[in-house]
């Protein structure tokens, strides 16, 4: 059955993460989404949708837009389609963290069979995200057998995403670095905190150690101090444009396609 592996690694009663559920798609448009999750290791997970599910690997150091840059994918268990869109706190459990939608669009295989392009091991694709766009390959170091996907061995899972080279690659340009926030609340990882709620993340707050456990206790001071300043601010001015009429009231998806630092801003200003 699809999504088993999903349902057995996760209790419903406490994650908020959607139930595995294979909605009815035409497949006409193909979505994909990469969504940064800080959890006992920050890793960005790409996922690209097939039969309804989502194909799922967790990139450590998240896509490099050099096509001489290998980055390593271990593919992890297919995800519901209604997770695609999901950003917000895992509060414990599996991948327990925060998890930020990074980027999201349509992806459409160069292969004229997906699921043989799998089993080899090779899937050339294109992506047409807000961030990622252009042509990839994701391929499978060590392939022995044949329709291994979501196998047990490790041998089995270990891919490597790569980008080709067209006008969407650079050898200089780190995405990650470049546009790190989320393409849905344009947020960065304490903004997605300090808007949870706060059952969630104060009585909750993931638990880890090493360095990914002092970041996300870092993470999780400055959302507190986010949210203690919204909670002691008057409501908001009617007005808040800039004298210099720059735009502080662009949309979230619009700060999402630059590095986000209006929002950044605009969070120091908030008075309290
Ligand atoms: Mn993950």
């Amino acid at each position: 059955m699809p999504l088993d592996e999903y349902r057995r690694k996760r209790d419903f009663a406490v994650t908020p993460e959607p139930e595995a559920v294979v909605p009815e798609r035409d497949g006409s448009q193909l979505f994909f989404c990469v969504q940064k999750h800080l959890a006992s290791h920050l890793h960005y997970d790409i996922r690209l949708e097939l039969n309804g599910v989502l194909l799922s690997w967790a990139v450590p150091k998240g896509p490099s837009l050099d096509p001489g840059t290998k980055r390593l994918a271990m593919q992890t268990e297919d995800h519901p389609f209604a997770y695609g869109e999901f950003e917000g706190v895992i509060p414990e459990g599996y991948g327990a963290g925060i998890v930020m939608l990074w980027d999201k669009g349509t992806w459409t295989p160069e292969v004229p069979d997906i699921e043989a392009a799998l089993r080899k091991g090779d899937l050339k694709f294109t992506l047409d995200g807000y961030k990622l766009k252009g042509s990839w390959v994701l391929v499978r170091t060590s392939g022995r057998y044949a329709g291994a996907r979501g196998g047990s061995g490790a041998e089995q899972r270990t891919w490597l995403l790569i980008k080709h080279r067209d006008d969407w690659s650079s050898p200089e340009l780190d995405i990650a670095e470049f546009a790190p926030y989320s393409v849905k609340s344009g947020g960065d990882f304490e903004d997605i905190l300090a808007d949870d709620n706060p059952a969630i993340w104060q009585t909750n707050r993931p638990a880890k150690d090493g360095s990914t456990g002092a970041m996300l206790a870092e993470v999780v001071a400055r959302a507190a101090a986010i949210k203690a300043a919204r909670a002691h601010a008057s409501p908001p001015p009617t007005s808040t444009e800039p004298a210099d009429g720059s735009d502080a009231t662009a949309t979230p998806k619009k700060k999402a396609r630059t590095t986000g630092g209006a929002r950044k801003r605009a969070v120091k200003k908030t008075p309290g």
